[in-house]
Order: structure tokens, then C-alpha cells, then sequence
């Protein structure tokens, strides 16, 4: 029987934190006996939500990860997360590709639980969600703008690690951070390119396209976590298009944050985008927290007439050819 939903799609650009079902998660805390602040259920979704006409500044949105992350902390948590966000995506939108990405170190309480022990449980988790639906699925690390060099090259080595069983790339995100570079990453990223790892890296969302373009010259991403403001540089959507790196648009998620200035502005820069012939696709970064679904993306994208029904079926292609789950796009 076919899905009710129609096509098959893939989604790119989805953080564990902000997409497990806020029952799941709930049921995840009380059985972990976690202390929450608030006996009440709608009062918990509302802690870990956006609402529908909310506007949020970036880091009072990242501020939401701090319940999703510490609830999710134990290899049981994160197991039962991450089968409940590839087994949901199936299911609610007829997701059959799938990179989910999360930070194994925002998972173990600053070292009080094992780090292998978390990775494993993740694999865990997706492997159970593989055996049971028709989907493609693979695991990101995200390093953290925030942590400190060894902390990041941790994550990557353990990335390349677990290269085999599941975890196909690696990303780079978190709150700003004025000592952060990716300059300094060079080394890091390289080692996990040759290690055959996709790579790919947050930038040009709350910053300038200057980040884009730093991340562009050192860092040789496959693809950009959302990238959108390099639209604001011609050259640099010329040097995108030529290197044929994919930026993975989360349009709901940019609203809300108010990195642009609204649809006309994500608009404008989406008509850039095409001009220059610059790939991308669109994802939701995270459809739970932020109350959407890949879908709901899709039709908010021709119903702005930021792209046509032909040109989202390409968009999709795309997507589906820059993914890291079946190895490297070459
Ligand atoms: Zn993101």
C-alpha cells in the first residue's frame, strides 16, 4: 500500500534536540525520572516549542535545547530519541532519506555518562528505526562553536570511529562564540573529509556571508547548514554554484529566529540563490520544536512562490544526491 502522503522526500538538516514528539519526550523524562519544571504536559510543550505566531531571537531559540538535551542524556534517551525522529519522520511526512544530527557531548552530562556508551545507543536507535520502516537514514556530529578545540576534535574522532556503523558526517553549530574561527578547524574538518565523512557546517545564518565565505575558503564543506545570508554576495553564490555545495534552507526555523527579516527577505535571497544557479534544498532544522513538518516547508515554499512545484521535485533531487547515506556525493 502506498504512503497517504504521497512522494518519498529527504531531509538534510534536522537536530535531535528539537525533533522528538513532545509526548515521546515526555514519557523519555518521567521514566528517567527527571525533574522537570512543570508537572503540567501543555505547560512542558510550551517550554520546548515555538508557538505557531512566536518570534524568537536565535539564542532564546537554542535556549530550547537545554530541556530536549538533558532529558535525552543517557543511552536509553537517546536511543528511544533517535528512533522516534526516523520512525516519525516516516510517518509524518513520508520521509525515506534522513541525516539526523545531534552532539553526543551535549548527551552525557559533561562526562558523567560515557561517551561510546551514547554513540552506541544512537546507532542503536536508528538501526531499530531502519529494521522497522523503508528509510535511509544516517547520523551527523555536531561540533559546538561554544566548546573548546579538544572537545571538537573529540567528537570528530569519534565521528571517524563510528564512520561504519551509521555516523556519515560531520557539522558544526551552537551559539555564536567571538573566539570561535573555522579557520581553525581546517586541520579537524580535513582529517574527516579523508576519513570519508561528509562535512558540513552552520553558517551564514546568524552571521554575515563573510561566514560562508570562511567556511567555504578553510573548510571545503559538502554542503552549508543554512547559509542563506551568503545571498548578499554575488561572487560568493558563483563560487557555491561552481563548487556545487548544497545549502540546507530551514525557512521556518530562519523566521522564527528573525535571522532574516521576514518571507520577502528569505524570498529575495532564495531568488539569488537561483539566479546564480546555487543548489539547495529545504528542511526544518527541527520539526517538533518548531512545530512543522519537511511537508508543511515544501508547500510554504511554492505557496511564497519562492520556487515552483517543478522546481521543488529538482530541489529534491538535490537533496537526495548531496546526502551523505549513500556515501560521499562526489
Ligand atoms: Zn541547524
Amino acid at each position: 500500500m502506498p504512503h497517504p502522503l504521497g512522494d518519498e522526500l529527504t531531509e538534510l538538516h534536522v537536530h535531535l534536540g528539537g525533533s522528538v514528539d513532545p509526548a515521546a519526550l515526555w514519557g523519555i523524562a518521567h521514566e528517567q525520572g527527571i525533574r522537570l519544571p512543570t508537572k503540567d504536559y501543555w505547560e512542558f510543550v510550551d517550554l520546548i516549542t515555538v508557538g505557531k505566531r512566536e518570534r524568537k531571537s536565535f539564542e532564546d531559540f537554542l535556549a530550547l535545547y537545554r530541556w530536549t538535551e538533558l532529558i535525552q542524556s543517557s543511552p536509553v534517551a537517546v536511543e528511544e530519541s533517535v528512533y522516534e525522529v526516523v520512525s516519525g519522520a516516516y510517518r509524518k511526512a513520508n520521509i525515506t532519506t534522513l541525516e539526523l544530527r545531534y552532539n553526543p557531548m551535549k548527551r552525557n552530562r559533561g562526562g558523567e555518562r560515557d561517551l561510546d556508551r551514547i554513540i552506541v545507543a544512537s546507532i542503536r536507535g536508528l538501526e531499530r528505526a531502519l529494521l522497522e520502516y523503508p528509510v535511509t537514514a544516517g547520523l551527523i556530529f555536531s561540533c559546538d562553536r561554544t566548546f573548546s578545540y579538544a572537545q571538537n576534535e573529540i567528537l570528530i574522532d569519534k565521528a571517524i570511529a563510528y564512520r561504519d556503523r551509521g555516523v556519515v558526517g560531520v557539522d558544526m553549530a551552537g551559539p555564536a562564540n567571538p573566539d570561535f574561527h573555522y579557520k581553525d578547524y581546517a586541520p579537524l574538518y580535513r582529517k574527516a573529509r579523508k576519513a570519508g565523512l561528509g562535512v558540513t557546517i552552520h553558517a551564514g545564518e546568524d552571521e554575515g556571508w563573510q561566514s560562508v565565505e570562511e567556511v567555504v575558503e578553510y573548510l571545503e564543506p559538502d554542503r552549508i547548514g543554512h547559509g542563506i545570508h551568503a545571498a548578499e554576495n554575488a561572487s560568493l553564490c558563483k563560487r557555491l554554484a561552481e563548487r556545487g555545495i548544497l545549502l540546507e534552507i530551514c525557512p521556518s526555523s530562519n523566521l522564527h529566529t528573525q535571522v532574516v527579516k521576514g518571507p520577502d527577505e528569505l524570498g529575495e535571497f532564495i531568488a539569488a540563490f537561483k539566479r546564480h544557479k546555487v543548489r539547495f534544498s529545504f528542511n526544518t532544522d527541527g520539526p517538533e520544536m518548531l512545530q512543522t513538518t519537511l511537508r508543511e516547508e515544501l508547500k510554504l515554499a511554492v505557496r511564497s512562490d519562492w520556487v515552483t512545484k517543478e522546481e521543488l521535485v529538482q530541489r529534491g533531487e538535490w537533496a537526495k544526491a548531496a546526502s551523505f547515506v549513500h556515501g560521499r556525493p562526489s
